[in-house]
């Protein structure tokens, strides 16, 4: 694997780390854990940029947000008490769902949605999260919703860029409600369809927002945006929740693969949308 690379580097710095990227002619990449790009193997791969001792690791609570360094892993993720906390814990257990222990303790937040990967696991909880990414360019930094870079990635606007970190803002509130599912062919795979929910409902029970994101059922991880809007206003019951899971069955474009048919997958929206949303309502105090 990589007999063709020419040259490693490690820098110290974003900077040097955007630098050297932009001086790869179109053949540098980025490596953190390499549990994509190493089994991607990409020949025309000339130099790679090892990320993991750039100043990247870390996870930081402050002024209402929490900081994610790209280079942050799944074990760490899984492991911090500030993530645990966040949104009943929805990323820590997005995380804790990365392929094995092995994969989770190299497998970087930032590959993970660097990567591009439609099935990338925490891709649908940061869209519920309504988080956003830090990316650097030779240009210098610029801020991204994350549903923007996710539609970016992999087009010329995002080219010789470094993910550096990602934003997820604290939620606020009461009688909040998040969950993540997730089903893959065995406990170590990547997603057949994922599917992360968070909601917040007033005094009676009524839906004051919703977000719900698909993961594995469309090009890339998606909002139910129509099946959301449709939620607003409504009672948080198990009639409400029933047709939302028929609604997002009506906003995914699943296609047949080697996991599985483009119809079991809809179909496994339908359930886990409805698993989601049933935990939401027991975490807002709404059992059903
Ligand atoms: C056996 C196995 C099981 C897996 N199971 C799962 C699973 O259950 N769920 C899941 O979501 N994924 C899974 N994966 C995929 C993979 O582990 C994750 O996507 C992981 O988070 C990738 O992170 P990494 O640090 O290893 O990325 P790398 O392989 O180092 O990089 C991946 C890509 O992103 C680019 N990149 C990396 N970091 C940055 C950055 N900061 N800025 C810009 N570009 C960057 C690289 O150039 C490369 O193109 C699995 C992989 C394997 C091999």
């Amino acid at each position: 694997m990589f007999e063709q690379v020419e040259v490693f580097h490690r820098p110290a710095t974003v900077r040097e780390a955007v630098r050297l990227l932009a001086g790869g002619k179109g053949r540098a990449r980025i490596v953190a854990g390499g549990t994509d790009l190493v089994v991607d193997g990409d020949p025309t791969v000339r130099t790679l940029i090892d990320i993991t001792h750039s100043g990247l690791t870390y996870i930081r609570k402050q002024r209402g947000v929490c900081a994610i360094g790209a280079s942050t892993t799944m074990a760490e993720l899984e492991e911090s008490q500030t993530i645990r906390a966040l949104a009943g814990g929805v990323l820590a257990r997005a995380a804790a769902t990365c392929g094995s222990v092995q994969i989770r303790s190299v497998a970087t937040v930032g590959g993970n949605l660097a990567n591009g990967s439609p099935a990338a696991d925490l891709v649908t909880p940061l869209l519920v999260l309504d988080a956003a990414v830090v990316v650097a360019d030779a240009k210098g930094r610029r801020r991204l919703p994350i549903a923007g870079y996710v539609a970016a990635r992999g087009t010329k606007a995002l080219r010789n860029s470094l993910l550096v970190e990602v934003i997820v803002p604290v939620p606020k509130g009461r009688r909040c409600g998040w969950s993540f599912q997730k089903l893959g062919r065995t406990a170590l795979d990547i997603s057949v369809v994922n599917v992360a929910a968070g909601l917040q409902v007033d005094g009676a029970g009524r839906i004051q927002w919703a977000r719900i994101a698909l993961g594995a059922v469309a090009p890339t991880a998606m909002r139910a945006v129509a099946t959301e809007g449709c939620l607003l206003g409504r009672m948080l019951n198990a009639e409400s929740v029933a047709e939302a899971a028929e609604g997002v069955t009506r906003e995914v474009s699943p296609i047949s693969d080697v996991r599985a048919s483009a119809a079991y997958r809809r179909e496994m929206c339908r359930v886990l949308a409805r698993r989601a949303l049933e935990e939401c309502a027991a975490q807002s105090g709404c059992p059903l």
